[in-house]
């Protein structure tokens, strides 16, 4: 026995006793559609239960965890969803025509109790402030996440469209903020469009293509009224998107 499968082998025995002595059970979900060839296993510990995704079948899995969360809630049982590669690529999908990257965070936005109307889409820009590349979408997702904030979408300086947050989660991008009707709190009936580019920088024309593509995509799902900056909706406080130019946006 190599020295590699002993040491599995006493990790393997040491989870088995833990669970054993902590009381914790562990059940295995299986799904019957045959669409994953991948068991998704659940443990429950001690109120937290972590919910292990497969790579390839992250939607349905979300609704799998979605039934677990409120069998686990009617027991009383906080849950945390656990993302199989938090910082990776996990998978490609499109709405309608535009190709969009599911790069979904963890945090930085809010369920609704109720679904909500989306009827505002606001255009943001931001880079990586402490890493070598302001250009790095890891960079960027966790400068997010060490502020608790994130947004719908997030446009990379070759257009590549990445999805954040689902449409239907309020996405923390806004901040105080008025629509140009006067609402207030425009995060709760908005779409959040981060895009890469520093204070001095200019967007690239892959950056304005995809703008347009994935706003005239939205616009056929959604009833749009507004297409605004952040400097817009929060002119005290918000500057961005810098150097943006709206007459390039139909
Ligand atoms: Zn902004």
């Amino acid at each position: 026995m190599g020295l590699l499968s002993m040491l599995v082998t006493v990790l393997i025995i040491l989870f088995s006793a833990g669970y054993y002595f902590l009381g914790t059970t562990q059940k295995e979900i299986s799904l019957s559609n045959g669409e994953l060839p991948v068991p998704i296993t659940t443990e429950i510990t001690k109120g937290t239960e972590i919910i292990d995704t497969a790579r390839d079948a992250k939607k349905l899995i979300e609704t799998r965890a979605e039934e677990t969360m409120k069998e686990a809630e009617n027991d009383g049982i906080s849950v945390t969803i656990k993302a199989p590669e938090k910082t990776g690529v996990v998978s490609t999908k499109s709405v309608s025509d535009v190709a969009i990257q599911n790069r979904l965070m963890q945090s930085g936005f809010s369920v609704p109790k109720s679904p909500r109307t989306i009827d505002t889409i606001v255009l943001h820009s931001s880079y990586d402030l402490n890493g070598s590349d302001p250009y790095s979408v890891s960079g960027i997702v966790k400068e997010y996440e060490d502020y608790g904030v994130s947004a719908h979408y997030l446009i990379d300086r070759k257009g590549i469209i990445y999805r954040l947050v689902e449409d239907k989660n309020i996405a923390y991008h806004a901040g105080v903020s008025k629509a140009p009707d006067g609402r207030k709190n425009v995060n709760d009936f908005s779409l959040g469009i981060e895009m890469m580019n520093t204070e001095k920088g200019q967007f690239t024309s892959e950056q304005y293509s995809a703008v347009n593509d994935l706003i005239a995509s939205l616009k056929k799902q959604y009833k749009i009224k507004f297409v605004v900056g952040h400097s817009d909706i929060a002119p005290d406080r918000k500057t961005d998107p810098w150097n943006f130019d709206w007459k390039k946006v139909k």
